[in-house]
């Protein structure tokens, strides 16, 4: 499993994949990442010191990710995380949050702005079309519009594609809603994993000709049509 890597182009940044306790959450029904987890705090601070002991700074910006939320790693973790933003001046960091736990970005925004860092939460919403997002993928997000969602502190979006029911227009929709009310979006194509979702071919191929295309050189659009094509994972 490759946990750091350095993303070159968009948004030049280093990555790293971190382990957690696991997503308190767990009830995406397309999400199969829970392997990645640990009950075992001191086992995954001793995995993480490994990857964060990588991080050079080299772009000033980091991203962080962990299957699962910020707040799912172990205190040690994060004490680390907040020295090693300090000693290589990390400016920007990108962190990964569920909706449930937003009560909990202020404090943590407040760790890491005493470093100079500041923190830029992302969250998983998949899609703005709120019933498909609550009642086939069971996001947990409620009945929370773009608005509400930035309102709570959250700055840049996953989005999912290539889901059955999804069009071109449905999906340049989801974008254009967030690009509207945040920094940065994050597209992901649904490919083929362990649970009952499965990528839909004329999605997949909408996304691919008409989708990809259009936002392919925007600096505010990540597309990723593997999981790994961040350089971590597998
Ligand atoms: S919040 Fe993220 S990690 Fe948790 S179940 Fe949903 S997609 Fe998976």
């Amino acid at each position: 499993m490759n946990r750091y890597s350095i993303i070159n182009h968009k948004n030049p940044r280093e990555i790293v994949l971190l382990r957690g306790s696991g997503c308190r959450w767990h009830r995406c029904t397309f999400c199969d990442y829970h392997a990645d987890s640990s009950p075992d705090a001191a086992a995954n601070f001793a995995l993480n010191r490994t990857v964060l002991e990588q991080i050079t700074g080299l772009y000033g910006r980091l991203e962080v990710i962990n299957s699962g939320s910020f707040v799912d790693l172990d205190e040690r973790t994060v004490d680390l995380l907040v020295e090693v933003c300090r000693r290589c001046a990390i400016h920007t960091m990108h962190i990964e949050c569920h909706w449930m736990h937003r009560d909990a970005l202020a404090s943590f925004r407040e760790r890491f702005e005493a470093v100079g860092t500041q923190v830029i939460f992302k969250i998983g919403v998949e899609t703005f079309d709120i019933d498909y997002r609550e009642r086939i993928l069971r996001k947990g997000i409620g009945k929370a519009s773009a608005a509400e969602i930035a309102a709570a502190g959250f700055g840049e979006v996953n989005l999912l594609c290539g889901l059955a029911g999804q069009t071109a227009a449905s999906m340049i929709v989801d974008i254009e809603t967030g690009l509207a009310h945040f920094s940065r979006v994050c597209v992901n194509l649904m490919v083929e994993n362990t649970t009952p979702i499965k990528p839909d071919p004329e999605a997949v191929q909408a996304f691919l000709t008409e989708v990809v295309p259009r936002y392919k050189d925007d600096p505010r659009v990540d597309i990723l049509v593997e999981n790994t094509d961040f350089g971590v994972g597998e």
